[in-house]
């Protein structure tokens, strides 16, 4: 059943959509003019009605992968003197303390239990006269989704700066930044929004812009550099110009094609799919409060996650995502992000019956 195109199912890149491929093929413009200024308002337009920012925020976008959002943030929204708190579940959020410690940011992490998805907030009562919160919304090395909203009335409750990872939700899973109480949110290009990597953004709420550090050491990353140059549609140096219109081709896409709840029950629905549909498999859902966006599965007969991992690629054409060190032997991760439909799922779900040679 081999096809020529493998078949994608890692959490970024993603499947993308043809007709977005399309727009990519082509002379990349000059971008210091009115045309590109426009496409750059109307994609902030778009982006800030996607995630329902409140009145006065602004987006920030960097030509880099979404670890550059992570770092920016603490760069320009936490002081030296500051404290923050950063939520740790697993890789990325691990990834939010070593930035603060590169930084020298004062930062507690907070590690909840496996279980816990922070519906109940009073774990994070030690942390409540600290001025800022770290959080990947989905923690994708392990797929544990947090509660948000709870996170969010916490800081808003005690005057935490909410900074939150939305990265592997956006498009997929419910990011609401007035609702949720979000202060800054950090996305990128390569997962729900189904483009190449090389974008990541970073959305500030009036309260977050009030607190941006006036003169932050970085040149690349000063977010008042971004947000001055932004009012008028531009960047302070040349971005990802192709990406940008690809961006845009994607973000009127979602407008046409019914929006976010559109996107987001779209993707629940696959997820859904192959969740019901591998119940006779020696697999397992690994954690208890998955996203929409990924499934992680470990393996209950013993075999090895990343031997099968390389086998679908070799046998199937299909790229899934191998976990990381501990994890290695016995977890893998299927993306249900971007372009991933139910006839693409079925085949992986063939698939890993003929692998472990049970008949469906
Ligand atoms: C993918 C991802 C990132 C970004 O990783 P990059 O490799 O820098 O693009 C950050 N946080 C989360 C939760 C992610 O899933």
């Amino acid at each position: 059943m081999k096809t020529s195109n493998p078949l994608i199912f890692t959490p970024g890149p993603v499947k993308e959509f043809p007709e977005i491929i399309n727009v990519a093929a082509a002379q990349t413009p000059y971008f210091r003019n009115q045309k590109f200024s426009d496409l750059m308002l109307d994609n902030q337009a778009m982006l800030l009605d996607l995630v329902n920012a409140p009145d006065g925020s602004k987006v920030v976008i960097l030509t880099a992968s979404g670890t550059a959002a992570m770092e920016a943030a603490v760069i320009n929204l936490v002081a030296p003197t500051q404290k923050v708190v950063s939520v740790v579940s697993g890789g990325f959020g691990e990834r939010f303390s070593q930035i603060c410690n590169v930084h020298q940011r004062h930062c507690d992490s907070h590690r909840p239990d496996f279980n816990e998805d922070l519906s109940d907030s009073s774990g994070l009562l030690p942390y409540k006269a600290h001025d800022a919160l770290l959080i990947n919304g989905h923690e994708t090395t392990i797929c544990h989704h947090f509660n948000l909203e709870s996170v969010g009335k916490f800081c808003h409750q005690h005057d935490l700066l909410n900074i939150v990872d939305g990265i592997s939700m956006f498009l997929t899973d419910q990011l609401d930044m007035t609702s949720q109480y979000i202060d800054a949110l950090l996305i990128s290009s390569q997962k729900g929004l189904a483009l190449p990597p090389g974008l990541a953004m970073a959305i500030l709420t009036p309260r977050a812009i009030s607190r941006l550090q006036p003169n932050p050491a970085t040149l690349y990353f000063n977010f008042n550099d971004y947000l001055s140059n932004g009012e008028r549609g531009q960047t302070p140096y040349t971005p990802a110009v192709s990406l940008i219109i690809q961006l845009n081709a994607r973000l009127l896409q979602l407008k046409t094609d019914g929006g976010l709840s559109t996107s987001i029950s779209k993707t629940a629905a696959v997820a859904q799919y192959f969740r019901e549909h591998i119940q006779s498999l020696p697999l397992a859902l690994y954690s208890t409060h998955m996203p929409n966006s990924v499934t992680a599965l470990s393996i209950t007969n013993g075999l090895s996650a990343s031997q099968l991992v390389s086998d679908f690629e070799q046998r199937y054409n299909m790229i899934l995502c191998p976990n990381g060190g501990d994890l290695a032997e016995r977890v893998f991760r299927v993306s249900h992000m971007g372009n991933v439909t139910i006839e693409d799922t079925q085949q992986l779900i063939t698939s890993l019956y003929d692998y472990f040679g049970i008949t469906q």
